[in-house]
């Protein structure tokens, strides 16, 4: 079993790889199988080749649920048809499915910020006195954001430990991932504007998984009192297929127990828990599978705060859960975690040992989800592999 069966149906952007008969064009697919459907062909003469016909998601994106029910319906069709236009998945070129609009990475794990909390500020509680208010988050850098597969060129930049009598410049010696689900919006909202929590589904289109490279070093040193900058915009990776809404609905689940009760704004209408269970593997072997039901705050809560002070959303603007952790040791999402702020190394099953990445390490973080009479809802994997860093010219 694939993952990417008949109630799953990802869209991508692909191009057949070669430069011969435009077979680089980029085009719409389909994961269906161990195939991609061409919708970009399937759709001529039909109503949707202007959304589909596209080298990106953007315009599908903007059309707005009721089109999107409509789209999947025919596209559903398409997979049932023999004489379909597909290729075998493993030969094409994936791209980044769409344009990036804004981007924003929330804090919404209530283990990972915990602990985060214990390591970075030893001394004082572990979650801040908002947390439980409101879902933390802060805007990222949408133009470094890349598709699964772009190289990772280690960042450089200041540091400073507690101990330094001065920042040093340098490669940074604290490279981390960061497991996390992405969520992108399709139906945009005006400035001065809001998106309720009962109106999620009208503006989400899908899902897809996202690894939020951090360098914890240049972060340590930085982010006081503004939050996190160079330590994140550097790179931030995706995976190159968009799990519509549509095809999680038997994976949604309540939320966990809040307490105090947030807001009005706040308030769950619809449980928009999602029982995804991630992956991570480090050079191949599985390091962590965080849950991501264990979420405190939901998509539907996020996009509710993320407008409620009348901030505008467009096509294409994506908004991340924040690192996945659960409460186990070999739940947590990042190797600050893993390795408890690098006092606790990990040994890999091959003997290697790690705090940080190294050079020449490869991340891939994967998921499933449940879908209907017991079938799975896979994710495709978004992975990267750290290169060494460039000569500063200093
Ligand atoms: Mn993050």
């Amino acid at each position: 079993m694939t993952g990417f069966g008949i109630d799953n149906l990802p869209y991508g952007v692909f191009s057949l790889g070669d430069n011969t008969f435009g077979g680089d064009r980029r085009r719409i697919g389909v994961a269906h199988g161990d195939d991609v459907l061409d919708v970009s062909a399937m759709a001529q003469d039909t109503p949707f080749a202007p959304l589909l016909d596209a080298p990106v998601l953007n315009p599908l994106l903007a059309a707005g649920r009721a089109t999107w029910t409509a789209v999947r319906a025919a596209v559903r069709q398409w997979a049932d048809d023999p004489a379909a236009v597909r290729y075998p998945r493993a030969d094409l070129t994936l791209h980044l499915p769409f344009e990036v609009g804004d981007y924003v990475d929330f804090y919404s794990s209530e283990h990972h910020a915990t602990n985060v909390g214990k390591i970075f500020r030893p001394d004082g509680n572990a979650l801040t006195p908002n947390w439980k208010h409101l879902p933390i988050g802060y805007h990222g850098r949408s133009g470094s954001v890349v598709v699964s597969g772009t190289p990772i060129v280690r960042p450089q930049g200041q540091r400073k430990g507690p101990q330094d009598p001065a920042p040093v410049f340098g490669p940074s010696v604290r490279l981390d991932i960061e497991a996390e689900v992405g969520f992108v919006v399709g139906a945009g909202s005006e400035l001065g504007s809001t998106i309720d929590v009962a109106d999620f589904a009208e503006h989400v289109f899908g899902v897809f998984l996202l690894n939020d490279w951090s360098s914890r070093d240049l972060q340590a040193w930085e982010y006081v009192p503004l939050g996190p900058f160079l330590g994140k915009s550097f790179a931030t990776s995706i995976s190159p297929w968009i799990v519509p809404l549509d095809a999680l609905q038997a994976a949604r689940v309540a939320p966990p127990a809040r307490d105090p009760e947030p807001l009005p704004y706040l308030r769950d209408v619809e449980d928009w828990g999602l029982d995804l269970e991630l992956e991570v593997r480090l050079n191949g072997h599985v390091v962590t599978r965080p849950p991501f039901a264990s979420m405190y705050w939901t998509a539907a809560q996020q996009l509710a705060h993320m407008t409620v002070n009348g901030a505008p959303t467009r096509p294409g603007d994506i908004f991340a859960s924040g690192t996945v952790s659960g409460p186990e040791r070999d739940q947590f999402g990042s190797l600050l975690e893993l390795s408890w702020g690098g006092s606790q190394p990990i040994t890999l099953p091959d003997g290697s040992v790690r705090t940080f990445l190294e050079d020449g390490d490869e991340v891939t973080i994967s998921a499933t989800a449940p879908g209907p009479d017991g079938t799975r809802i896979a994710f495709g994997e978004v992975t990267g592999r750290i290169g060494p860093a460039r000569s500063s010219g200093a």
